[in-house]
């Protein structure tokens, strides 16, 4: 398929997890991916793979997404904008610091913020762009997550916002929600809990009514559904890619 050839898309947290699985299969359907990540030996080694561009990129520090962001359209537009960057610092409330709170809110929120006014304004320049947030079904509430619940529910009410105020210039903006992925992330909070990861795996699959957990795969799929035409009339919705309903 070739539905983003001509394309420029700006991936950011785009060295690994959903975020490369998104370049990867962006890039396989025709675009100039660029991959915007903290870790910038992992960004040039997925960019490499999938003949996309690297930039390191603290989403968190404004001149550092604003480099991305000109870095992408330097390829002649920026059409497509993913933002993947994301952490977690779990603790239940009486445990959790200010410092656990400030970064996955600045990662998450202001991150997000950045890299969706910066792009905006190439996108409303050409009349034409689409974003894709990522949330996660922790918005909904989840034990020991109390800043990143946050986050994620503030993104939903970030891409609605942003929805209304771009869509007269032809730009759409979703949200994604995963639920459990198999990533470094998932793999982060069994450490922490002292579980290992394939019981983990196994535990969380039973309250997923497909019975298994998700591929980082199955969140670039709806992404990349997002990002094309077919979806040119869909714009400020939260679609969750979870295995269906909790239960
Ligand atoms: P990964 O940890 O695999 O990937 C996240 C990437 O973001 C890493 O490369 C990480 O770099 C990078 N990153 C972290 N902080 C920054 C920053 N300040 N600036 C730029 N890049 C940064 O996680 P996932 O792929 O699992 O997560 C991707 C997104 O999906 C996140 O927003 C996450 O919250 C969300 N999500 C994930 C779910 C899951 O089950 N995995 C479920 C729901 C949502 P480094 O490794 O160096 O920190």
């Amino acid at each position: 398929m070739t539905r983003f050839e001509g394309k420029t898309a700006l991936v950011t947290g785009g060295a690994k997890g959903i975020g490369a699985a998104t370049a990867k299969r962006l890039a396989s359907e025709g675009a100039t991916v660029v991959v915007a990540d903290f870790d910038e030996s992992a960004a040039q080694e997925t960019a490499q793979a999938i003949g996309g561009h690297a930039v390191r990129c603290d989403v968190t520090k404004r001149e550092d997404v604003e480099a991305a962001v000109d870095a992408a359209a330097s390829h002649g537009s920026l059409d497509l904008l993913v933002t993947c960057a994301g952490i977690i610092r779990d603790n239940l409330l009486f445990k959790m610091t200010e410092d656990d709170w400030d970064a996955v809110i600045d990662t998450h929120l202001k991150g997000t913020f950045h890299a969706a006014r910066a792009a905006q304004k190439h996108m409303v320049e050409q009349r034409s762009g689409k974003m894709v947030l990522i949330s996660s079904t922790s918005a909904l509430g989840n034990r020991g997550q109390t800043n990143y619940s946050t986050a994620k529910a503030g993104l939903q009410g970030m891409c609605k916002t942003l929805a209304i105020e771009l869509g007269p210039y032809n730009v759409n903006v979703n949200c994604v929600a995963p639920g459990f992925i198999e990533t470094a992330m998932t793999r982060q909070t069994a450490e922490r809990m002292g579980v290992p990861f394939e019981k983990f795996k196994e535990a969380v699959s039973e309250q997923v009514p497909l019975g298994r957990v998700g591929q980082p795969e199955d969140v670039a799929g709806l992404i990349a559904y997002l990002c094309s035409e077919d979806a040119s009339y869909v714009s400020g919705q939260v679609v969750y890619v979870a295995g269906g309903p909790r239960i």
